[in-house]
């Protein structure tokens, strides 16, 4: 007879593969199964009426009421896994990867070699100033399973003379895809079941077939981006290094990445079923991969390979080359853990980095929960305030500045004045200057004339007395 627990919320043991693994490695996050909602987000509080802490203590005290009960029969609802099952397949799957190396690293043709197919690439030049990320999403379809696969690839990743911040275009695409998700979770009226998720699942580092080990560029990219996605280093073009180098340069960079303390994805070890063989996988990295376009005759098949004077390399042939263990635990084993550590870890930590940038949090000054509503409410009233002081300030500024230039305007006009003064008194004494000067003039003027009268008087009477003396004669 099955036995059930009442009011439970669903068990991580019911959902669909791999959504426990990601649960448990989580350990304080819900489950989310493998549905379209997430209940580890406020946003998404299976009631609009109840806030997330509300939401968690009434989930605690229904937990602490739980009694486990014995079915009379059977019900039916150990169907909900195929349920799940049957949903997901219709809605299909979505998988991002993003391929980091440097130019000509073979990233676009591992990609065509890992799905089987020939996806559009074109060569890219060494020359580009900068790293852009290009993506191109394809539609593929397996059986019934539909899968929008989206690939990413760092164009010009490593030709720049200055390779100091390659990682920044990364980092900020990586970060973008999470706030596009974010910003679709804050809508009012969210469609997260229709939405395209962008957000990296998988990134595999191509690491340079040097034998000498990580260059500084890998190792502060890897670095800047451990916390952001699944890091997976992959040695490419493995058919261009010896089997004895190659050990060793596994070894070296395995030393070299935890000397740095850089946390690449590990592949998960606590579910059962596949704890042995993800356990050797994990030792296993960096799987050193070949990838190729071609084809050649091998027995009676056609198989992918590089063909070379002295032999040919067979890119599905383990005793090659990793590639079938990458495919194997990329695609086939660990790709719904990849997308829920993806979800439940990396964007988790970007959106509670987010969210605390804006001052939200779940605890209040006292350490006590506190809602949503009730942080919002708060934010709301320190901003008001915030707003008032920011205008009494600007009102007092004022007030100051009319003042200082009333002060300015008052010393200009006093200034005025005194110039005015000046001018005046200056201008009155000019006056009488001309006054006197012109009154010494006309003075001068009446003497002449008056002289001049005199002198004409006395010249008229000489003539007549000369004239006088003339006739007597
Ligand atoms: P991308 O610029 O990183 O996308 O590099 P491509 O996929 O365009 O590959 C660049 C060149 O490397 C091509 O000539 C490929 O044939 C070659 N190539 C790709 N994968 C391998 C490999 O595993 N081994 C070797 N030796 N050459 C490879």
């Amino acid at each position: 007879m099955a036995s059930v627990a009442v009011d439970r919320p669903p068990s991580p043991s019911t959902s669909s593969s791999g959504a426990g693994d990601g649960m448990s490695r989580e350990g304080s996050v819900p489950s989310s199964a493998s549905v379209k909602s997430f209940p580890g987000s406020p946003f998404a509080a299976p009631s609009p009426d109840l806030h997330l802490t509300d939401w968690y203590r009434t989930q605690h005290q229904v937990e602490d009421k739980v009694r486990t009960l014995k079915l009379g029969g059977h019900v039916g609802f150990d169907s909900l896994p195929d349920q799940l099952v049957a949903k997901s397949t219709q809605s299909g799957f979505t998988f991002n990867i993003l391929c980091i190396g440097e130019t000509g690293m073979g990233k676009s043709t591992l990609m065509d070699t890992l799905f089987n197919t020939s996806f559009e690439s074109n060569p890219a030049p060494h020359t580009l100033p900068a790293v852009k990320l290009k993506s191109h999403t394809y539609e593929l379809q397996e059986s019934n399973v539909k899968l929008k696969l989206t690939i990413v690839d760092t164009v010009g990743y490593g030709d720049q003379i200055n390779k100091g911040d390659s990682f920044t275009a990364i980092v900020d695409y990586i970060d973008k895809q999470f706030d596009d998700y974010l910003q679709e979770e804050l809508k009012i009226k969210r469609s997260l079941n229709a939405y395209h998720d962008t957000r990296i699942h998988a990134c595999l580092y191509f690491i340079c077939p040097t034998g000498h080990g990580l260059k500084s560029i890998d190792l502060v990219c890897m670095k800047k981006l451990d916390s952001k996605v699944n890091v997976i280093p992959i040695i490419a073009k493995a058919d261009t290094i010896s089997k004895t180098e190659l050990t060793r340069f596994k070894q070296r960079i395995m030393q070299e990445i935890k000397a740095n303390s850089i946390q690449i994805y590990q592949f998960p070890t606590d579910d059962d079923t596949m704890a042995k063989i993800n356990t050797d996988m994990n030792g296993q990295i960096p799987f050193a991969v070949v990838g190729s376009t071609d084809f050649v005759r091998v027995g009676n098949k056609m198989v992918r390979a590089r063909q070379y004077p002295w032999g040919t390399v067979q890119v599905e042939n383990e005793m090659h080359c990793d590639f079938t263990k990458l495919r194997e635990m990329l695609i086939r084993t660990n790709m719904e853990d990849m997308r829920e550590v993806t979800h439940m870890r990396h964007y988790e930590l970007y959106r509670k980095k987010i969210l605390e940038t804006m001052g939200f949090s779940d605890v209040g000054q006292d350490n006590q929960p506190v809602s949503f509503q009730q942080t919002f409410e708060q934010k709301r009233e320190e901003h008001r305030e915030e707003l008032q002081r920011k205008e009494n300030e600007m009102r007092q500024t004022f007030v100051l500045r009319v003042k200082e230039k009333e002060t300015e305007l008052k010393e200009v006009e006093k200034e005025l004045y005194t110039k005015y003064d000046t001018l005046k008194r200056e201008h009155a004494e000019e006056k009488k200057r001309y006054e006197e000067l012109k009154k010494r003039l006309e003075d001068e003027k009446a003497e002449f004339q008056k002289r001049k009268h005199q002198i004409a008087t006395q010249t008229l009477s000489t003539h007549t007395l000369t004239l006088g003396k003339s006739k007597k004669k």
